[in-house]
């Protein structure tokens, strides 16, 4: 694996090679949800490029952003372990070389504004600013993302719609990786203390339990079931949703004919964590 400081290296390592090439950025604190995403590309032929880089526009909560868990040495050692051909690695001046307020901020509609958007306000244009940069420097011709971030795939989907990359990146959605016990694996886990790390899967239990109920269940009652769990077990949560699985608009009821998905976000402490399933495929 060859680790490269400066889009142009990299671009001239990338120029004139044989194998298409997948990309697949993440913010570092790595583990085997992101490798999952490398070895899927590999496995698909592809010369894969991870890039680290934790991004300040999309973080609404400074703390968040202050406290968010960095380890590129841990992560350095994970990648040569994995398929990773080579990892991009850059500064924030490297990315944002005139600031980040000269780059380009897509707007994604409603689809910005409901569910993880309404409670991180101008998130996804900081996710837009930052995937539509290192799409531009990295010029993939595929893109390899997680669906433990849902939202941020339609997003991405959205943006690879509007901007005009010739060859116009496919993009990959990557099923999400848990731990036994459920929990979706997540950098900000690491962030948990050890009893709340033990509650954490209530998350997973809850989604497993919507869509087994979705069956014969009615879904006012079964979210009402989900958010007084979360609530018994200490969490804050922000949303029990079920949704559209195109659109993200969110829907009344369980309809076995239409794509859904049910999405969650809650806090443990000061910890918040996120997590989705599909509960009927259109
Ligand atoms: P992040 O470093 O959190 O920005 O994530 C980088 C990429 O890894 C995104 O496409 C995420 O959706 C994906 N990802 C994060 N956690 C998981 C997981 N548990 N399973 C699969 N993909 C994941």
């Amino acid at each position: 694996m060859i680790i490269f400081r400066k889009a142009s290296d990299l671009q001239r390592h990338l120029a004139g090679r044989d194998e298409a090439i997948a990309f697949i950025p993440t913010m570092g604190a790595l583990h085997a949800g992101h490798t999952s995403l490398i070895r899927r590309a590999h496995e698909a032929g592809h010369f894969t490029v991870c890039s680290i880089f934790v991004n300040p526009t999309q973080f609404n909560d400074r703390e968040d952003y202050e406290k968010y868990p960095r380890s590129t040495e841990a992560d350095i050692s994970l990648l040569l372990d994995s398929a990773c051909d080579a990892l991009f690695l850059p500064e924030e001046q490297e990315v944002y070389p005139a600031g980040a307020d000269a780059v380009t901020a897509y707007d994604f509609g409603r689809l910005e504004n409901l569910l993880e958007g309404a409670h991180r306000p101008g998130h996804f244009r900081g996710v837009g600013q930052v995937v539509g940069r290192l799409l531009e420097l990295v010029r993939p011709e595929h893109l390899y993302m997680g669906q433990k971030d849902f939202q941020q795939c339609l997003i991405v989907r959205n943006l690879l719609g509007q901007m005009s990359l010739s060859p116009r990146p496919q993009l990959h959605i990557s099923p999400t990786v848990r731990e036994d016990d459920g929990l979706a694996m997540s950098s900000r886990n690491r962030r948990l203390s050890d009893p709340q790390r033990a509650l954490a899967p209530v998350i997973y239990q809850c989604l497993v339990s919507i869509q087994t109920k979705a069956e014969e269940g009615a879904w006012p009652v079964v979210r009402k079931e989900c958010e007084d769990l979360l609530r018994d077990k200490g969490f804050e949560p922000e949303y029990v949703s079920l949704a559209d699985s195109e659109t993200l608009e969110s829907l009344d009821g369980f309809d076995p004919d239409r794509g859904s998905v049910a999405l969650i976000a809650a806090k443990l402490g000061k910890i918040r964590l996120i997590d989705n399933m599909f509960v009927s495929q259109r």
